[in-house]
């Protein structure tokens, strides 16, 4: 028998599960790791809520999770409560699918002034991730910034926007939903360090943005490029500035404005204690298609910063880390022979949630040429007696299923679920 540990269960994780059921078939068992009591990653705590479909994947994840020779174990910190050597000495192969949770700084004056939050936060935060529950995000009549031209960035400027009635369906939490439908933002404003024809926004995001009830979309004309610039763009590019391109035209008739701010690179956060304002310097395209800064500067309003820039993976104590990338040091998702990566652990930040699949496929080819023959390691029943000589309370896949129906059972009217949004309360509910 061959014992495969994946550790986090995200779609990177889910997918490479199911790689290695398709390359090892019965010869295998995989174990699904994960820090967290719940599964599922991004697709729970990064997704939007209001995203659900895209959700609905979890579904496919679940049935890999039910079958015989996988098992989820939750709450098991990798490198803290297990290392990765005890790790590697249990598994044939050690897959680290954890995903890239934590923000890219800004690299600028005042960053770590109150009222600058990155996107891993501030998705955290309205998606109930226990890391971010007490973040309280000073909304209440700020003008917003959110910096970055992703979709990341499209995502928190139409959550901020929403109004009550367009949640209707979403799991957004309570303690997000209230905030967010109480005292409202006073403007909101995307500021990207290139122009509209350079944007890393795809068309249906940047359709729902130019379709809220209470906020209109604003782009200034003179940032965009002569119309017949866009033929040399891709197709998909293009939709996208064609909307950009109505964003031009929109009256500014609703309640609150979501303003285009092009050509624009963050330079300091200024305040009295607190982020009051965002220096911006005035970019062009350079002859590589970057930002270059013109020296010019100006000042936007700025008591919540939004900075949607991208993420890195978090480090686990003695695993190579490419520290200039942000992720695993690694060759094609080898980190040495028996440990692997996957996902955007491997890759980095980019791409959608099918962009995991073919990595899964990938490592199971890897492993199957690494260890042409499993080497007659423990696998779990190695890793049940280290958790248990170490008294770790880890929870179960049927445990995730209680705490699933508990969180459905306790939705608000039309909402899908109300997730727990600590790790006690989540393992109450496991027990129950
Ligand atoms: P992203 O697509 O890589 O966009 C990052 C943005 O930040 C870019 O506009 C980039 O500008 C800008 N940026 C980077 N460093 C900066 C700096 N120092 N100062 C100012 N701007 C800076 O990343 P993301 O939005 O975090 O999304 C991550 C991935 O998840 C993407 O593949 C995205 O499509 C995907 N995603 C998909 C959905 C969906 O399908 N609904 C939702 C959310 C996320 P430059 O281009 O100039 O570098």
């Amino acid at each position: 028998m061959r014992h495969i540990a994946i550790v986090g269960s995200g779609p990177a994780g889910y997918y490479a599960a199911e790689a290695c059921q398709k390359q090892f078939g019965d010869a295998v068992r995989v174990d699904i790791l994960d820090r967290l009591p719940v599964p599922f990653g991004l697709i729970r705590s990064g997704v939007a809520p209001d995203h659900q479909s895209i959700k609905a994947v979890s579904r496919r994840y679940e049935a890999v999770a039910l079958t015989d020779n996988v098992r989820f174990v939750g709450k098991l910190s990798i490198g803290w409560d297990v290392t990765i050597a005890e790790l590697t000495a249990l598994y044939d192969a050690v897959i680290l699918a954890t995903g890239a949770p934590a923000d890219r700084a800004l690299g600028i004056a005042g960053e770590d002034l109150p009222g600058v939050i990155g996107s891993a936060a501030f998705v955290g935060w309205y998606n109930g991730h226990p890391d971010f529950a007490d973040l309280d995000p000073p909304i209440d009549g700020s003008d917003v910034v959110i910096i970055g031209n992703g979709n990341v960035a499209l995502d928190c400027a139409r959550i901020l926007a929403k109004s009550e009635a367009e949640f209707a369906g979403s799991d957004v939490v309570a303690h997000a939903f209230a905030r967010l439908t109480g005292a409202r933002a006073r403007s909101i404003t995307i500021l990207g360090r290139r122009g509209p024809q350079q944007i890393a926004m795809t068309p249906k995001e940047l359709g729902e943005l130019g379709a809220l009830e209470r906020a209109s979309a604003h782009v200034d004309p003179a940032d965009l490029p002569p119309e017949p610039c866009d033929a040399g763009l891709e197709p998909g590019q293009r939709k996208s500035v064609a909307l950009l391109r109505g964003f031009a035209r929109t009256p500014a008739e609703k309640a609150l404005a979501i303003r285009f701010d092009f050509f624009g690179q963050p330079v300091a956060v200024e305040g009295d204690g607190r982020a009051e304002r965002l220096v911006v310097e005035r970019t062009r395209l350079g002859p590589d298609g970057g930002a270059i800064g013109t020296g010019e500067t100006y000042t936007l309003p700025a008591g919540l910063i939004i900075s949607c820039i991208g993420y890195r993976t978090s480090p686990i104590p003695d695993v190579p880390y490419d520290e200039k990338r942000g992720r695993f040091a690694n060759e094609e998702g080898r980190i040495v022979p028996g440990l692997y990566c996957v996902g955007w652990a491997r890759r980095g930040p980019t791409g959608t949630i099918g962009t995991n699949k073919p990595d899964g496929f990938l490592i199971a080819e890897e492993i199957a040429a690494d260890q042409p023959e499993a080497a007659g390691k423990p696998g779990r029943e190695g890793l049940d007696a280290l958790v248990a000589e170490r008294s770790l309370d880890i929870v179960t896949f049927r445990d995730w299923q209680k705490i699933d129906r508990a969180e459905i059972e306790r939705a608000r009217a039309g909402a899908p679920r109300e997730k727990f949004v600590t790790v006690e309360d989540m393992v109450t509910a496991s027990r129950g």
